[in-house]
């Protein structure tokens, strides 16, 4: 389990880090709120610790974005500030646990478990991989190798279902049905347009192999 601890502040920091790591967790900090929203966005990640008073851009901020491109990350916020507006205002802008400071470390523990468990792996079942690629269905981005990839709700369909069928030849006319809709032949390439889009976005090293008079192939595993 991986957990991203974006705080400033250097002694909670390093005292939460600390009692999370000796549970068995790893723990990644981030001491500024852009940083951490960066990270959280580019890595893969179980839960979020958020503070909300933060250098660079706030935790509010921070957690409207998460909310926004990873509706799936559970983010539990940790604030000195405790007035019930602002607990409102981050229920509302997606965090799902809110702990004033101070807190215990006990009572953390708890709270971060709570939230695994809901979670169950997230990143796990939210990801399907075949030839290499591994879609993020939530944040609709192809990972091949290094490289990310952010992609449009169709190109993602139509990748989406060549990985779901990997090693399958997959006709042009299933595609239209299955991705498009089209039960029907539209009489355009609208198919091999958006293969093309897509191989391009994705690099010399994209997985979708044309197979002649057929159709289209993503290779099992
Ligand atoms: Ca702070």
């Amino acid at each position: 389990m991986r957990v991203l601890l974006i705080e400033d502040e250097p002694r909670i920091r390093a005292f939460v880090a600390r009692g999370l790591t000796a549970e068995g967790l790893l723990v990644d900090e981030s001491v500024d709120g852009r940083a951490g929203l960066h990270r959280a966005l580019e890595e893969r990640y179980d839960l979020v610790i958020l503070d909300l008073l933060l250098p660079a851009l706030d935790g509010l901020s921070v957690l409207r974005a998460l909310h926004e491109f990873r509706p799936e990350l559970p983010v539990l916020v940790l604030s000195a500030r405790s007035d019930l507006p602002t607990k409102l205002r981050g229920f509302e802008l997606g965090a799902t646990d809110y702990l004033p400071k101070p807190f215990s470390f006990e009572e953390l523990l708890a709270r971060v478990r709570v939230q695994l468990k809901r979670n169950g792996t997230p990143n796990e079942k939210n990801v399907v991989h075949a030839g290499g690629l591994a879609l993020d269905l939530a944040a609709r981005r192809a990972h091949l190798g290094e490289k990310i990839t952010d992609l449009s709700a169709r190109e993602f369909q139509l990748l989406r279902y060549l990985v779901e069928h990997a090693g399958e030849i997959v006709s042009r006319e299933r595609l239209l049905s299955e991705v498009w809709g089209y039960h029907f032949d539209p009489c355009s390439n609208v198919v091999d347009v958006c293969i093309r889009r897509l191989r391009k976005k994705l690099g010399a090293h994209a997985p979708i192999e044309t197979v002649r008079h057929a159709g289209y192939r993503v290779s099992a595993p």
